[in-house]
């Protein structure tokens, strides 16, 4: 169902914090609650404070936020709410300074606000990709040229100018969803980076695409149909065989990346990724139903020693 159509109606529906909290136990329990310490759903009993349960199983009490990013967090679930709304309606994604004006806390809590909730746009895949796929790989993170001329000397030296750069491989099932995989502690990309994600994601039975990079050599052994583009050759389209699409997500990657965060850290750039397939795959959606799509993801807890080591 649709609730609000725009910030100004979210802002006027989550207008407290008993009505987020609310929202949020229909998402999470779907009107039935259930004891996040032993799974019990049967004899819970509420507290007069509206907010509080009982498990009568375990005897513990508990909150619908217990055990999801918002548990033990100073922030309102108003704030974290609209939060939410703002980073899942937005075509670019919104920067920490930005978020944090718009909802009156620090840049700085508005940062672990938007790591939190980047963990909870990450989709978990529920099935494989199928018929036919683009794969491809590409990029991200420092340019050789903005780099120090003594640090460029050294990328010389090494003969690669993508040193500074992590590799992200993406899989993308035409009319359907997209994967980015970050490849944190890889510098090049090769057969047996590429080859195995592949095979986990990808059903055997699929029309892949790529282009003429080396390390996806021997696919065809395993697949129906393997057809390269060769774009060294300058050839970019064969009637239905390009890798267009997906092209297409990695310039919004990074437009995401330069255009709204200018900067992105190796280590958090897997959460970027997930922010951003988050937005090809569920783009079709009323911006309410992506919102609750997202919410519905808010278990598990990112802590803040984690985030920051
Ligand atoms: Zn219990």
């Amino acid at each position: 169902m649709i609730k609000f159509n725009n910030f100004l109606e979210a802002t006027l529906y989550f207008n407290t914090e008993k009505k987020c909290r609310e929202y949020l136990e229909n998402i999470r329990w779907e009107g039935k609650p259930y004891c996040p310490h032993c799974d019990h759903s049967e004899k819970i009993y509420k507290f007069k404070d509206e907010k509080t349960y009982k498990c009568s199983a375990c005897k513990k009490k508990f909150t619908v936020t217990v055990g999801s990013v918002f548990e033990n967090s100073n922030v309102s679930l108003q704030k974290w709410l609209l939060s939410l709304y703002l980073v899942s309606s937005t075509k670019k994604g919104i920067s920490s300074i930005q978020l944090g004006k718009a909802i009156g806390v620090t840049q700085k809590t508005a940062w672990f606000m938007l790591q939190r909730i980047r963990e909870m746009l990450k989709e978990e895949a529920e099935s494989m990709l199928e018929g036919v796929v683009e794969i491809d790989e590409t990029y991200v993170g420092g340019k050789a040229k903005n780099k120090h001329a003594k640090a460029r000397r050294e990328l010389r030296k090494n003969g690669t100018g993508y040193m500074n750069m992590t590799p992200v491989v993406g899989m993308l099932q035409r009319g359907g969803k997209i994967r980015m995989i970050a490849l944190k502690h890889v510098h090049k990309i090769n057969g047996s980076v590429l080859k195995p994600l592949v095979y986990d994601n990808v059903a055997k039975d699929s029309v892949l695409i790529t282009d003429g990079h080396g390390g996806y050599y021997g696919l065809k052994n395993t697949y129906k149909q393997h057809e390269v583009v060769r774009h060294d050759q300058g050839e970019y389209v064969r009637g239905m065989y390009h890798t267009n699409t997906i092209e297409g997500a990695w310039s919004h990657l990074k437009r995401t990346i330069l255009g709204t965060y200018h900067y992105v850290s190796v280590k958090h750039l897997d959460r970027y990724c997930n922010e951003s397939s988050f937005r090809y795959n569920n783009r079709k959606k009323h911006e309410c139903l992506r919102f609750d799509t997202a919410l519905e993801n808010c278990k598990g807890r990112l802590k803040y020693k984690e985030l920051i080591k």
